[in-house]
């Protein structure tokens, strides 16, 4: 079956606001299992906005319209929804209720346009609005159906959710399941050309891949007609997947993020952890804290931004500035120990690095950052290389050192392990 999205609004067309609503139905309308094949942007125009509706109408199943649904004189959706569909438009005593009843909550009094929102295509089913005044509308025709929902986004997100999902959700046969393998520390082209078979042979479950700073995502989706039917078609392909990336795989469950698997390790080891960082000013920390439960391990930060800092939080000792500067591995590894030593902590994170724009060189150029991980004592350093602006560099080193720390405490509980044996 298969979808259209058409979002309406001049605000959208000139850039003035980015299109949310459109990323946001697609996802929701591609894990429902409806493909979608086209997307459109129209200004408030009567005659542009019929002429996309028209079309769609005619090469689509479904037509989800968004915004234009208000009261002004510039919302026209319903209009000509109701035009290009062969309906009418008449009074819904159940949206004049609820209008008059959002008003008295408010203690406003409606003005007479806001009853403008209560004339429906006749024979419509009308969404209820729970977080604004104008309801969403489905009209179902012979040909499409077509689904006119609000467009600020804090009505339309949960007036899909209540209302429209399950209503696609009954018009498709079967569900569609996905997985998330999430993989970390390996590039997209990496991992596009070790699962590239895998893709090339795919038909039922898809797979997908999807990079992020530092990770890469890939979503093994099946259709099926229950819920265990689809895990039995995803269930190998996760397993290979696994098999093919091993360690690099940090986690199955699309609610865990990469800063809670390093968190989840600290706790369940019971590691106390601190953080050092120059060029990154907190984000690390930031990223630990926002996991609940890490109050169990993490200690402290440091966000020592200057030389000073660094020789006197840290005990960064002045020969090694001098000689081999702030951007430094010797640095780095100082960072690290310091930290661990000031807080007594069993796991040390050090970040140092040149986030731009100013104050590269040619022998350290900007995005080079340098990244200490301490795990008992023992430091391993890392040079990185990262593009892009001030923003981009700092969130590619504060991905990178949850990677190393990771991969530095799996390292450690390895040894641990083989030295029991
Ligand atoms: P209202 O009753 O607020 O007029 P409406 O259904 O008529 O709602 P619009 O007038 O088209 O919707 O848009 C109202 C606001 O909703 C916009 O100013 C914008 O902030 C937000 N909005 C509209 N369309 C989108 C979109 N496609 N993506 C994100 N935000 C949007
Ligand atoms: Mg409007």
């Amino acid at each position: 079956m298969t979808v259209e999205i058409i979002c309406v609004g001049t605000e959208i067309l000139l850039g003035n606001i980015v299109n949310t609503n459109a990323a946001y139905l697609a996802e929701k309308c591609a894990g429902l299992g409806l493909s979608c094949y086209f997307q459109s942007v129209v200004g408030d125009n009567e005659e542009r906005l019929t002429q996309v509706l028209t079309c769609a109408v005619e090469r689509s199943d479904i037509v989800i319209l968004s915004g234009g649904l208000g009261p002004t004189e510039d919302d026209l959706t319903k209009e000509v929804a109701a035009k290009v569909c062969g309906r009418k438009l008449a009074v819904d005593e159940r949206s004049m209720e609820r209008i008059a009843e959002y008003f008295a909550a408010r203690d406003i009094k409606p003005t007479e346009n806001n009853w403008k929102q209560a004339m429906m295509p006749e024979g419509a089913i009308i969404l209820d609005n729970n977080n604004g005044t104008a309801p969403g509308v489905i009209i179902e025709t012979e040909g499409a159906k077509v689904i006119l929902l609000p467009g600020p986004p804090n009505e339309l997100l949960p007036m899909f959710e209540e209302s429209v999902a399950p209503y696609l959700d009954k018009l498709t046969p079967g569900i569609i399941s996905s997985q998330t393998v999430k993989i970390c520390g390996v590039s997209e082209s990496q991992v596009e050309t070790t699962v590239k078979d895998m893709i090339d042979q795919q038909t039922n479950p898809t797979i997908a891949t999807y990079a992020k700073t530092g990770e890469v995502h890939i979503r093994v989706t099946a259709a099926a007609d229950n819920e265990k039917q689809a895990n039995k078609l995803i269930k190998p392909v996760v397993k290979e997947l696994k098999a093919r990336f091993g360690e690099d795989v940090y986690t199955t469950d699309v609610d865990v993020t990469l800063e809670k698997a390093v968190a989840d390790l600290l706790v369940a080891n019971k590691l106390s952890v601190t953080c050092a960082e120059s060029c990154t000013g907190g984000m690390l920390s930031a990223r630990l804290i926002n996991v609940p439960g890490v109050s169990d391990v993490y200690k402290a930060g440091f966000v020592t931004y200057s030389n000073k800092s660094k020789k006197k939080l840290l005990g960064v000792k002045k020969a090694t500035l001098d000689k081999h500067g702030a951007v430094s591995a010797h640095t780095a590894e100082e960072m690290a120990k310091g930290a661990a030593l000031a807080v007594k902590a069993d796991v040390a994170v050090a970040i140092t690095g040149i986030a731009g724009p100013d104050g590269g060189s040619k022998e350290k150029p900007v995005g080079l950052v340098y990244i200490a991980c301490a795990v008992k004592g023992k430091v391993t350093v890392k040079k990185y290389h990262f593009k892009g602006n001030r923003n981009k560099i700092r969130e590619g080193a504060t991905s990178a050192a949850l990677i190393l720390m990771r991969k530095c405490m799996l390292e450690y509980f390895s040894k641990v392990t083989f030295g029991k044996k």
